[in-house]
């Protein structure tokens, strides 16, 4: 058997990657094709419901502005599989080999840029967020399969309540109240905190049962106790009716068939633990609130990262790490913006095309050398867009650098074109018994 080296793959880029045809240009038109006809599928969805969702009817200039942008987004999805298959091409060409990060690094983040910059500059922060939070469970979970890292146990409980330390103080102190994560917060735990108080007391002392006593500097007009318990009892309602909501419609095809599955959709534990989890936060953080006025006699701006720290334990509850990661990634773009306004950060001109260009290149990477550590729910975005090729790559060639590249798709042989195979390739494939 041919002995290779252990550090790059020799082979070129149809033995390693567009198996399915031996024409570079050929893989790349149709794998951006691929892409852009999903992406006209997922879009108009998406656009056309934020439309419906707006509650207003579009009139013709507003259709050919969701018209124009969804041919906008698809062709940008297009652009970077395109661009991805064609640079996957040329480094092979130009380096003559494969290495650990000229097979799914490199030509990704080239593509990447290109892309991003077809798609419109609104999109591209929010995009850019959203790959960053699936790379950063990616990147975690290849630290944890290479030995690097051992699972923190409660670690997400931990994230979690840092995150809510630190959007309650951003929450206390914002003067952007347009922002999205503003008014989520806003409707899940009232703006009685957000209104201006003193730290005089102006009421007198009166004699109250436990349940009906207030401190003079809460904002709320019932006792501290019974405040606590109504917002208890609200919003594990809200909580729970929201998620059967969701449920409901999302599984409403299937009710359509047997509407008997109604009751036990219904009465389902995950609403009562989003329910419960929603209760529980909104609750600790006004009673660490209330709790802080009686003890200390006053208020404080800090009071509001021990209320993030106790109300983070609600998770538990509900324990979901892409939850967790995007609330932690969405906190630090407000924070980052935030500095920047205030004057302590600098702002980086395409911050957010470079940031959705190098998470990308870590999801693609990991796509193509260790798909097994990628988000089973982004590997199901990718073969839909690609029309299942990014399953189609010959990862036994890729293994010779350690990866277990081919660990999640072991039985896959894809059927070459015997004219298009170099000489050592055929003599691999006959050291391993597959020709
Ligand atoms: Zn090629
Ligand atoms: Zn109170």
């Amino acid at each position: 058997m041919a002995v290779f080296s252990k550090e790059y793959s020799p082979f070129s880029c149809y033995e390693v990657g567009h198996t399915w045809t031996p024409f570079c240009p050929t893989a790349a038109a149709g794998v951006g094709l691929s892409c852009f006809e999903e992406g006209i599928k997922i879009y108009s969805s998406v656009y056309l419901l934020s439309a419906l969702l707006s509650g207003k009817l579009p009139d013709i200039g507003q259709l050919k502005r969701i018209f124009s942008s969804i041919l906008q987004s698809s062709f940008f999805l297009g652009c970077n599989g395109f661009c991805f298959i064609s640079a996957f091409c040329i480094f092979r060409k130009l380096c003559g080999k494969f290495g650990v990060l000229s097979s799914g690094f490199f030509p990704s983040f080239l593509a990447n840029i290109i892309a991003i910059l077809v798609e419109r500059p609104t999109r591209r922060p929010a995009l850019a967020v959203y790959v960053t939070n699936v790379a950063s469970e990616t990147i975690y979970n290849q630290l944890v399969d290479r030995g690097f890292l051992k699972p923190i146990p409660h670690g997400d409980i931990v994230l979690f309540s840092v995150t809510l330390a630190c959007l309650f103080r951003w929450f206390q102190t914002t003067q952007d109240h347009c922002n999205f994560l503003f008014k989520l917060l806003r409707a899940l735990l009232n703006d009685g905190e957000l209104r201006p108080s003193s730290n005089i007391s102006t009421e007198k002392k009166a004699r109250k049962s436990i349940w009906h006593r207030r401190h003079v500097l809460c904002p709320h007009t019932n006792g501290c106790i019974q405040n606590c318990f109504q917002i208890l009892v609200k919003r594990f309602l809200c909580g729970w009716g929201l998620h059967a909501c969701v449920s409901l419609v999302l599984s409403f095809p299937l009710l359509l068939r047997k509407p008997s599955n109604l009751l036990v959709l219904l009465r389902g534990m995950k609403h009562v633990r989003f329910g419960a989890f929603l209760a529980s936060l909104a609750t600790a953080y006004q009673a660490v609130y209330c709790a802080l006025r009686w003890i200390r006699g006053k208020n404080g701006k800090s009071h509001s990262v021990l209320a993030g720290l106790f109300a983070g334990m609600s998770i538990g509850f509900y324990r979901n790490l892409t939850l967790i990661l995007y609330l932690t990634w969405k906190t630090i773009e407000v924070l980052y913006y935030e500095g920047i306004e205030a004057g302590y950060l600098i702002k980086v001109p395409g911050f957010a095309s470079i940031l959705y260009s190098l998470s990308t290149s870590v999801l693609f990477h990991a796509a193509v050398m260790e798909p097994h550590n990628l988000k089973p729910a982004y590997w199901k975005f990718l073969m839909r867009i690609t029309g299942r090729k990014i399953s189609e790559l010959n990862r036994k060639t890729l293994d010779i650098m350690g990866l277990q590249s081919s660990k999640m798709l072991p039985n896959f042989t894809p059927v070459y074109e015997t004219n298009y195979l170099s000489d050592q390739f055929k003599l691999w494939l006959q050291g391993r018994g597959e020709h």
